[in-house]
């Protein structure tokens, strides 16, 4: 069995713009090297938005050095970059945005969502790039939920989505640079899951809803990540309410993160010249 090292619980909670009420359940800033390639994982609500005419979220801003994935489940957002991709993800939806050499973004709620209101939920997963990988191009791929394989757990435990790598031959819809698990498990009270994580991945456990007991021996709660020790090994989940929960594997990267804002580079030299890069208009301007 894989060995649990840490529960490591999140922030408080923050704005990111004026759409998303964010808790970050964990960052490169305490565990970049224990839970590489993965940066950062924001947790947005389920927070309730009474309807209006202006579009709530977050402007223009770049990125560089990674990819971020978000996770929608309730509520509809859109986005627009300037690679001059776009579009809206509903629930169930994933949009994987690959930065890479640097890239302009908006993220706000859809039209229709912020005329109708009501309750927004989603995770911003950031993935890391390997050093040969950041300044590669700009990418995005959307991931419909249609496209999202659901296997049914045995014992009617649940659910698992493979939003990118595999389990039991179902293959995620994610082009993804180094070989990564994203399972998105969604638990019945009383279910109990095998895992079967690869060996030598970094191995993280995110709990987005309720409460579960990983190897029959350490309790997580909601916006709490399980970090476990590399190594190899099954894990065991057991849910005690209904449960959500994201499994996070990757090959850890060994290689310096430095970052900074909106952008991760492995060097302070390449992080001063994302800033001048992006001053310089270098990293292009959002389709109109
Ligand atoms: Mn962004």
């Amino acid at each position: 069995m894989r060995a649990i090292r840490e529960i490591h619980r999140a922030g408080e909670p923050h704005w990111v713009g004026d759409g998303f009420p964010v808790r970050s359940i964990f960052s490169y800033d305490g565990l970049g090297r224990e839970l590489s390639p993965f940066l950062l994982l924001d947790h947005a609500g389920p927070a309730k938005f009474t309807p209006t005419d202006q579009q709530r979220g977050v402007g223009e801003h770049p990125h560089r050095g990674f990819e971020t994935v978000t996770i929608v489940y309730e509520g509809e957002l859109e986005h627009r970059d300037s690679a001059g991709n776009g579009g809206r993800i509903g629930a169930g939806d994933v949009q994987w945005m690959t930065a890479a050499s640097g890239i302009l973004h908006e993220e706000y709620h859809s039209p229709d969502f912020t005329r109708s209101g009501g309750t927004m939920e989603m995770a911003q997963l950031w993935v890391n790039l390997p050093a040969r990988s950041k300044m590669a191009l700009p990418g995005y791929q959307t991931l419909l939920n249609r496209d999202i394989p659901a296997v049914t757990l045995d014992g009617n435990a649940g659910v698992l989505r493979v939003v990118a790598g595999d389990y039991q031959g179902h293959q995620g819809p994610a082009r993804t640079f180094t070989p990564i698990n994203v399972w998105d498990l969604r638990l019945n009270a009383g279910g109990r899951v095998v895992l079967p994580p690869p060996d030598g991945h970094t191995l993280a456990l995110v709990v987005l809803q309720g409460t579960v007991l990983v190897n029959d021996a350490e309790t997580a709660s909601v916006d709490e990540v399980v970090v476990f020790e590399l190594g190899a090994g099954d894990i065991t989940i057991a849910a005690s309410t209904e449960a959500k929960v994201l499994l996070l594997s990757g090959e850890p990267l060994n290689e310096p993160i430095v970052g900074h804002g909106p952008f991760v580079m492995n060097t302070n030299d390449e992080i001063r010249q994302a800033f001048v890069d992006f001053h310089q208009g270098r990293l292009g301007r959002p389709a109109a």
